[in-house]
């Protein structure tokens, strides 16, 4: 077989392998091309989920006629015009592949005018040869109709799946355009019925309550956040509002909704401590980063795109969700379903900023006539007015049950807290805060410790040492299995010291390979999470009054103070009035 170059149609065909994969691709591209025309209104309109016909209605700039006739050929792009433009886009398309790809698998037809001309233009193609070009009247704007799609590359068409498979592909297609551009007009209509049809909205937020409803907008909460390159709006739904599955987790980049591990992995760290197991968060999240900081020339579809600084990204977005929820209190409640636990979200949470700015942190810890002799003098921490406190105003210790639950009232509930958890969370917080000032304070032995480690252990001990070191384990090995270990964090006793040490280091060999791609964050946070519980009281542990009142204290100044690091609620209440039920007061 000799060399040859392939001739344009069939390079268009193996491009279009690429680019249009099912009715719903051609839908992306052509609302992307729609809505880099700036165009205020794009009207879809499809039959038999795309097969039969696909049209999409514009009133964007347009195109002349020699642009019309240039714009269905390979490369021919108005977007770009060097390679350096890659690295600066501000529009959706900039292959220039999009229509002549579409334009050799189908019936094709573009009817097309520019506001400074008299006329439209027409241009039919069939299975990417020019049959027609004309004048013809029509608006501004740009109509595309394809028809019979795949009807030249039988082998694709037997992929199609069936009519509402690929009906629900370009929904989502429509629906993803809509979300990211409230302020364009979308109608969409499938076999002559009309299923979306959005005005212009104000914001995203009024664009996804006329999407999803107002209810669902209700257990929507938004937190956003300006980084130097990055600017994040997240809408998250509260514990409420949760889904089987991840259909409800989108992610767009500047305003192109993309696929993304890190974005994936972002959100699940930053919402474990809020979701059930087996229910996942639902979350919608622009990301407008600077051009310059992703390569989105990587993917034909571009749903895939390359971030320069993938730990940045990772760690702004879990920083931006969490200080967000940071000011959402939820607690989960005992309720009329006997012994039922569900996820609660706390009265009167909105104006919960105004309000702690405006009151002074007061916290009154009551001494109750029960199990605790305590003075309320000491508790005022008004005096740190930097530190966003749960309104721990009125909580009343009351008692211990089992060692294990500190009972407490406030106002007309009663609290269930689990002191482990409860110590767990706050030791856990305490690690990050010490770790990011370089600080967890360490205890050197006076008699050092010889212990014997296993090949691994003694291999994580040699990856990690630096880590180690900075939490406060000051380990020496001299070959050999024998170990000499100087220095313990400070809030171990020796005993558990070491005991924590070996499972850290088990834990490192374990994350090793499903954490390198976010380390070292990731895998601090899971030696945190691992000191925090090996430090903490245990349930059984009898308490002090005082130890009681100091717990909740720094219980009360954490930044997550109800769910513990592994995502374990740390109280439970019980209303006044439940108890008032069950008794048959009422
Ligand atoms: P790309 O979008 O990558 O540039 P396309 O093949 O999708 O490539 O489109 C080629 C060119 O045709 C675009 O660069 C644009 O100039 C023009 N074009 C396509 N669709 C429209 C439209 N709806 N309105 C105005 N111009 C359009
Ligand atoms: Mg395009």
């Amino acid at each position: 077989m000799r060399v040859k170059i392939l001739a344009e149609d069939v390079a268009n065909k193996i491009a279009a392998g690429e680019v249009v994969e099912r009715p719903a691709s051609v839908v992306k591209e052509l609302l992307e091309n729609s809505i880099d025309a700036e165009s205020s209104e794009i009207v879809v309109e499809v039959k038999s989920g795309g097969k039969e016909l696909i049209r999409v209605v514009d009133n964007g700039i347009g195109m002349e006629r020699d642009e019309a006739l240039l714009a269905v050929q390979r490369h021919a792009t108005s977007k770009i015009e060097s390679i350096e433009d890659l690295f600066q886009i501000n529009t959706f398309g900039f292959r220039g592949e999009a229509l002549p790809s579409i334009a050799s698998v189908s019936h094709f037809e573009l009817v097309t005018k520019s506001a400074n001309c008299l006329e439209a233009t027409k241009v039919e193609i069939d299975g990417g040869v020019l049959k027609n070009v004309q004048t013809t009247g029509s608006p501004v704007g740009t109509r595309a109709s394809i028809s019979d799609l795949f009807y030249n590359t039988p082998a694709r068409l037997k992929f199609l799946k069936g009519e509402t498979t690929e009906l629900n592909h370009i929904i989502d297609r429509v629906t993803w355009s809509a979300m990211a551009h409230p302020h364009i007009r979308f109608k969409f209509s499938h076999n002559g019925k009309n299923l979306i049809d959005l005005p212009i909205c104000q914001n995203i937020m009024e664009r996804i309550s006329l999407i999803y409803g107002q209810e669902f907008v209700q257990n929507l909460l938004k937190f956003s956040a300006d980084f130097p390159v990055l600017k994040i709006d997240c809408f998250v739904g509260n514990p409420n509002l949760t889904k089987p599955n991840r259909s409800y987790q989108l992610f767009f980049l500047n305003r192109r909704p993309i696929r993304s591990r890190t974005l994936s992995a972002a959100l699940n760290e930053a919402m474990s401590a809020l979701i059930p197991k087996e229910r996942q968060a639902v979350a919608f999240l622009f990301l407008n980063l600077d051009p310059s900081e992703v390569d989105v020339n990587v993917h034909p579809s571009k749903l895939e795109v390359r971030f320069k600084n993938e730990r940045a990204l990772y760690s702004q977005v879990v920083q931006t969700i969490n200080s967000g929820l940071y000011r959402q209190k939820y607690i989960p409640q005992i309720t009329g379903d006997r012994g039922q636990v569900i996820g609660n979200r706390e009265q009167g949470t909105e104006n919960r900023d105004e309000a702690s700015q405006s009151s002074a942190f007061n916290i009154n810890i009551n001494s109750g006539y029960f199990g605790f002799e305590v003075s309320n003098s000491g508790f005022d921490l008004s005096k740190a007015p930097e530190l966003e406190l749960l309104d721990f105003d009125h909580v009343i210790l009351k008692t211990q049950l089992f060692d294990t639950y500190i009972v407490a009232e406030h106002k007309d509930d009663i609290i269930f807290i689990d002191q482990h958890v409860a110590h767990e969370r706050v030791l856990y917080e305490r690690f990050t805060e010490q770790f990011s000032q370089r600080r967890i304070p360490a205890q050197g032995l006076l008699m050092p410790i010889t212990r014997e480690m296993s090949a691994a252990q003694l291999a994580a001990l040699k990856t990690n040492e630096s880590l180690l070191r900075d939490i406060g384990f000051e380990v020496e090995n001299f070959g050999g299995k024998s170990v000499i270990i100087r220095s313990i964090p400070a809030v171990f006793p020796q005993a558990k010291a070491i005991n924590a040490l070996i499972d850290i280091l088990e834990q490192l060999n374990s994350e090793k390979v499903s954490l390198e791609r976010f380390e070292p964050a990731s895998i601090q946070q899971k030696v945190f999470i691992m000191m925090a519980c090996r430090a903490a009281v245990k349930a059984g542990d009898k308490l002090s009054a005082e130890e009681v009142v100091n717990l909740i204290k720094d219980l009360s100044q954490t930044k997550l103070p109800f769910n513990c690091p592994h995502a374990r609620p740390i109280m439970i209440t019980m209303s006044k009035s439940e108890l008032e039920t069950r008794f048959k007061r009422r």
